[in-house]
């Protein structure tokens, strides 16, 4: 028997998990709880673990051996995993820091097909990790360091979290799916975090595509000036009964078609050289209005605003893998063609990593389909 004393319910799952892919013999209870069942206190309790076997379990790396592995479980990445998993080829998900994507920091989705009602994006993703479980599909949850893809298989070096020192688990794989997704870049202001510490997802969003709806009849202020803050500004006039694109230089980076197209819509106005220090409001309200700081006069004020989408470009999570393979300057990996194939034979990327113009959830779950299916047929004329 094993104790694990004193860890929160998410590191009690963690380690059950390493302990269930090491061994594949835990006491029946265990193996519910390593499957998320049973763990609804903050503290789990197993016993008979001294503290050097606890150490040894944090510090030992574990080799594990799987022909498919996909790294991040959002759309695309589980999406990938449904369809491996259905071809029995017993996927390994690796979650990342943020399990389920960026559509587990929204609330309602309303736009993905299948659900008239909508959805919550929490409760999306968790359908989509209950139907990769039903096939086989087993995760894990650690920070990949650094990969090798010189050669196959490939190996994969994991820790326990991004500011561990020891390599706890090395991972060799036939095939590698990529669908470490993108991050949205915020202001990093106070008020800007998710709810509750912050109005994030209570007015404060970064996809106007997602939220846009939400504001019908209500002034918003878009922040940014490139591309991404002008097709944002755009799309919300639908919506919105005025947008205030807030820019912290005096011109826009924009290409000129996009700046043209904003400077003629009666719905937009430009508040130049302003940065924004502070997103106000509360809980019970939302967003109630932005403080700002205008740069040329040095004047702090108020605006009122009901909503703040924060537009100052995306970041593909793809750091892992500059220098090995190939991507465009900003980090989205390029992919072959109509395939999801990298310049790496068996290494596939899929959804926001790969995919800078659609960014739909929808569309990255198309894509990991499409990766799962090149991983299969990839495998099938290797053997
Ligand atoms: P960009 O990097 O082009 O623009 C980012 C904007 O946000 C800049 O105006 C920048 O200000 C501002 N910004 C960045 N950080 C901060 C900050 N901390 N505080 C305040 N403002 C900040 O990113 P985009 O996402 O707009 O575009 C990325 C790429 O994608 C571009 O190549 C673009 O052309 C392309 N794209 C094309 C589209 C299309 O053609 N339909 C749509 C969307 C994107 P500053 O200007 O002062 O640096």
């Amino acid at each position: 028997m094993l104790e694990l004393r004193g860890y929160y319910s998410s590191e009690a799952r963690r380690m059950l998990r390493f302990l269930q892919l090491r061994e594949r013999r835990l006491p029946a209870h265990a193996q519910g709880a390593a499957n998320g069942e049973g763990i609804k206190n903050q503290f789990f309790f197993i016993t008979n673990l001294n503290s050097i076997e606890r150490e040894k379990l944090f510090f030992m790396s574990e080799e594990i051996n799987r022909k498919v592995v996909i790294l991040g479980s959002g759309p695309a990445g589980l999406t990938a995993a449904i369809y491996a998993a259905r071809a029995e080829l017993a996927p390994l998900v690796i979650e990342g820091p943020q399990p389920g994507g960026q559509l587990t920091i929204t609330t309602d989705v309303e736009n993905y097909p299948g659900f008239a009602e909508g959805i919550t994006g929490p409760e999306l993703m968790n359908e989509f990790r209950a139907q990769a479980e039903r096939f086989g599909t087993e995760f894990l949850s650690v920070w990949i360091d650094r990969v090798d893809l010189s050669q196959r298989p490939f190996t994969l070096y994991g820790k326990a979290s991004k500011d561990s020192r020891e390599i706890t688990t090395i991972i060799k794989v036939e095939t590698l799916i990529i669908s470490t997704g993108a991050s949205a870049k915020w202001l990093g202001v106070k008020g800007e975090e998710p709810a509750p510490a912050g109005l994030g997802g209570n007015g404060v969003s970064a996809c106007a595509t997602c939220d846009g709806f939400f504001f019908r009849g209500k002034p918003i202020v878009v922040a940014g000036g490139g591309d991404t803050a002008m097709e944002e500004a755009n799309y919300l006039t639908r919506f919105a009964s005025k947008v205030t694109v807030v820019h912290r230089r005096g011109e826009l980076r924009a290409s000129r078609i996009m700046q043209e197209r904003a400077f003629k819509n009666e719905k937009i106005e430009f508040l130049w050289n302003t940065e924004i220090r502070e997103i106000l409001g509360d809980a019970a309200r939302g967003v109630t209005g932005i403080q700002i700081y205008n740069n040329q006069n040095q004047k702090e004020s108020v605006l009122p605003t009901e909503g703040v989408f924060v537009a100052i470009g995306h970041q593909p999570n793809t750091e892992l893998f500059k220098g090995l393979l190939e991507m465009d300057e900003v980090g989205y990996l390029k992919t072959e063609g109509r395939t999801m194939k990298t310049n790496i034979p068996g290494v596939f990327a899929c959804g926001d990593a790969q995919d800078d113009y659609y960014r739909q959830a929808i569309t990255a779950a198309g894509t990991g389909c499409m990766a799962a299916i090149d991983a299969e047929r990839f495998l099938s004329e290797s053997e």
